[in-house]
C-alpha cells in the first residue's frame, strides 16, 4: 500500500552510522579505562550531555565528577580529543541525500547522541548537511539522550511539524526507529550495520516491537524513497 507521500514534512536525521561512521573507538570506553572506579556508562553520562569547549575543559568536567585526573589520564584524553574530532567520516550518499531531501522543500534535522569533538569533526566533514539544517538537537546541548523521546519533541518543535509530518532517518533501532514510532512519527532505519541490530532485528519478526515505516541498506538510498518523492511514483514499497 502506498503511503501518504504528501504528508511528510520534515526529515530528522541521526548523526552516527546514519550520515558519518561511527567513532573508531567508544570514547567512553576509553576514558573510564583511565579513571578508577568509572564505568563507561558513568563517563557516558558525562560526557555526551555536556556541551565541552576543549581538551581541559573536557577533563576539568571529568575531575569535577569522578575527582583529580592522573596527569596520564590528562594526557590520554587530550589525544582522544584530537583523534576524535578528526574521526568522523561522511558516508556515502549522506550529503546528497539530505541536499536532494532539502531541495524538494522539506525541512532538515539532525537529532544525534554524540558528544562535542565528534561533533566538530561532522562540521568539517559535512559542512553543507549542517547548513542545511533547520533544526540541530544534539545530547551535548540539551542534556538528554535517546531513547528519551524528549529531543525528539523538540526536534519536531523546532521545525514547526506534527510528528506525523516527520520522518526520522537513524541506524540504531532502539534508539532512532522505536521511539520516533512512538511519538507518531514515520521512520527509516538504515540497516547499515545488521550485525549490532540482530536483537532488534529479532523482535520485529516475532512481532514484539513495531516495524519500521521503511528499512534500507544506506542512506543514499532514502531520497529515492516514495515516502519523500512525489513524482517518482516508479519507487514502490514491497512488503
Ligand atoms: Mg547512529
Amino acid at each position: 500500500m502506498p503511503h501518504n507521500i504528501s504528508q511528510i514534512k520534515a526529515a530528522i536525521f541521526d548523526i552516527g552510522a546514519t550520515l558519518v561512521t561511527g567513532p573508531p573507538v567508544a570514547p567512553n570506553k576509553v576514558i573510564a579505562s583511565l579513571i578508577d572506579g568509572a564505568t563507561a556508562a558513568d563517563v557516558s553520562s558525562v560526557i555526551m550531555t555536556t556541551e565541552i569547549q576543549s581538551a581541559e575543559h573536557a577533563c576539568s568536567i571529568l575531575e569535577k565528577r569522578f575527582g583529580r585526573l592522573s596527569g596520564e589520564a590528562v594526557m590520554a584524553v587530550c589525544e582522544l580529543w584530537k583523534s576524535q574530532s578528526t574521526a568522523p567520516e561522511a558516508l556515502g550518499g549522506a550529503a546528497e541525500t539530505v541536499l536532494t531531501i532539502k531541495n524538494r522543500g522539506l525541512k532538515i534535522g539532525l537529532l544525534s547522541d554524540i558528544w562535542s569533538p565528534y561533533y566538530a569533526g561532522v562540521e568539517r566533514v559535512l559542512p553543507e548537511v549542517v547548513e542545511a539544517s533547520d533544526a540541530i538537537v544534539l545530547s551535548c546541548r540539551t542534556g538528554v539522550r535517546k531513547p528519551d523521546t524528549s529531543n525528539f519533541r523538540t526536534a519536531i518543535d523546532a521545525l514547526g511539524v506534527e510528528a506525523s509530518e516527520a520522518l526520522m532517518v537513524g541506524d540504531t533501532y532502539t534508539h532512532d526507529i522505536l521511539p520516533a514510532l512512538e511519538l507518531g512519527m514515520k521512520a527509516v532505519w538504515v540497516l547499515a550495520r545488521p550485525e549490532r541490530e540482530s536483537e532488534s532485528i529479532i523482535r520485529i519478526l516475532n512481532g514484539e516491537v513495531p516495524v519500521p515505516t521503511i528499512t534500507v541498506a544506506s542512506v543514499g538510498e532514502v531520497a529515492s524513497l516514495r515516502i519523500l518523492n512525489v513524482d517518482m511514483l516508479t519507487q514502490e514499497r514491497v512488503g
